[in-house]
């Protein structure tokens, strides 16, 4: 049987963001779930948009999220071999010279348009002549197309079943730029071949290039790949995700304390009709995982699922991977584990401990009191003996503040909690209270 190799193939030209990472993960759990090869490849070949920035980046991003990777590729390292398998195709008389810049390209389509014909290179390079390209090589860069062969191109994809793609409706692709830029089009194939990619699994705005690329492989004499294209993730307003979605990227999420595992589970169920079941470890999700589970409309995507699903996982965090945090935010060794559970069930993200703790120690920045409660808190207040606290102060508190004041329910714990934490909701004030350190002093004015 031959070894399966898959592989993730972002451009370094910005910040991964959840959609790329849904690509990955597809790509990441299938190859784990087979005992697949998993390389990571870098799609680099635009010199300009590319960035080693962007490179460490994406590393960083995917290392956070626990995807790993046996072997990393990079296109702009391979540029002898793309030039070597263009001679090929030249040899063949597949791709031809054209000498069209930019702007005769864009008024050429634009005429089209205004014919209600379709945006299709017309092949006006094909009727050159040996002359007139000489004449036109000495003015201009050329560039080069694959001369598609207008067939119709068929494949059964592992997610959206059987696909027919017309190539006479798709322009012949550029495969070199004039500036000796070769495009993903062709460096893309020539890596699965030259890799020994068996699964292409990529969101379904790659469909014609699934078709152009199959023509290409075909002339290159190479086994196809299983092709399997996932629906794409929309927001809100049902728009697709770009680049430019910046607050979906993933530096930014890890940036506003969403935690990996959040997003890693969303991911992987989003679009199979199944309930998320939450997972930190990326292993956990392996088995689970099954590409014919997706289905092919797009998916909605909020970044409040991961808010929610990050608040759930915190809350289900052991002491011992939270340790380390507490350390630096200054929470003592000996109330670590008593400090986690009265928090974990009250934060957002990891960096709202900071704040829990800062209370804690200092006290409410800001005691609430209401002017109808000021002698039932200086009653409190005269209650309240020094920390440390017993781990009954709470009930001893309310007890003794009952029996004085003849306060109970709501009337009684209400002013309590906005005098003590300058807040009306947050942990419980049983596991709370033994931990605060300082009352602020009720001075009445
Ligand atoms: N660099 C391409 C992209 O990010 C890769 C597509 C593919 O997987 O072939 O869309």
């Amino acid at each position: 049987m031959t070894k399966r190799v898959l592989r993730f193939a972002p451009s370094p030209t910005g910040y991964l963001h959840v959609g790329n990472i849904r690509t990955a993960l597809f790509n990441y759990l299938e190859a784990k779930r087979v005992g697949a090869e998993f390389i990571l490849r870098l799609d680099d070949t635009d010199q300009e948009r590319s960035s080693q920035n962007f490179i460490d980046q994406i590393k960083r991003d995917l290392e956070w999220l626990g995807i790993s990777w046996d072997r990393i590729e990079q296109q702009s390292l391979r540029m002898d071999r793309y030039w070597e398998v263009l001679t090929k195709l030249k040899d063949q008389n597949v791709v031809y010279e054209c000498f069209e810049t930019a702007l005769e390209l864009d008024l050429k389509r634009k005429k089209q348009q205004n014919q209600g014909l379709p945006p299709v290179y017309d092949r006006a390079a094909l009727e050159l002549s040996i002359e007139e390209k000489n004449v036109l090589r000495n003015k201009t860069d050329s560039h080069w197309r694959f001369l598609l062969s207008g067939e119709t191109v068929t494949w059964k994809d592992k997610i959206v079943g059987e696909i027919t793609v017309r190539t006479t409706s798709v322009s012949d692709p550029v495969l070199v730029k004039g500036n000796g830029q070769f495009l993903y089009t062709l460096a893309s194939v020539i890596d699965d071949i030259d890799f020994g990619i068996t699964d292409v699994v990529r969101g379904i705005d790659h469909l014609t290039n699934t078709a152009v690329q199959i023509e290409i492989l075909k002339k290159l004499a190479s086994p196809l790949p299983v092709f399997g294209h996932h629906s794409l993730i929309v927001d809100r307003c049902g728009e697709n995700f770009s680049k430019r979605t910046g607050s979906l990227s993933i530096k930014s999420l890890k940036e506003s304390g969403i935690e990996p595992g959040a997003i890693i589970s969303k991911l992987v169920y989003l679009g199979t009709g199944d309930g998320v079941d939450v997972k930190n470890n990326i292993d956990e999700l392996t088995p689970n995982f099954e590409l014919g589970k997706f289905s092919t409309a797009p998916v909605r995507f909020d970044k409040e699922f991961l808010e929610t699903l990050s608040r759930k996982l915190l809350s289900m965090t052991d002491i011992n991977k939270v340790s380390d945090y507490l350390e630096t935010i200054g929470v003592p060794d000996e109330i670590k584990e008593d400090f986690w559970i009265m928090a974990k069930d009250n934060i957002n993200t990891k960096e709202d401990l900071a704040d829990i703790w800062h209370l804690c120690k200092e006290g409410a920045k800001d005691p609430i009191i209401a002017p109808e409660d000021k002698q039932f808190i200086e009653v409190a207040i005269s209650l309240i003996g020094p920390y440390p606290r017993e781990n009954d102060s709470w009930q001893k508190l309310t007890t003794e503040l009952n029996r004085l004041t003849g306060r109970t329910g709501k009337n009684l714990f209400m002013p309590l909690r906005n005098f003590l934490t300058g807040k009306s909701d947050g942990p419980d004030m049983k596991k709370l209270f033994p931990l605060i350190q300082k009352i602020q002093r009720y001075r009445s004015s």
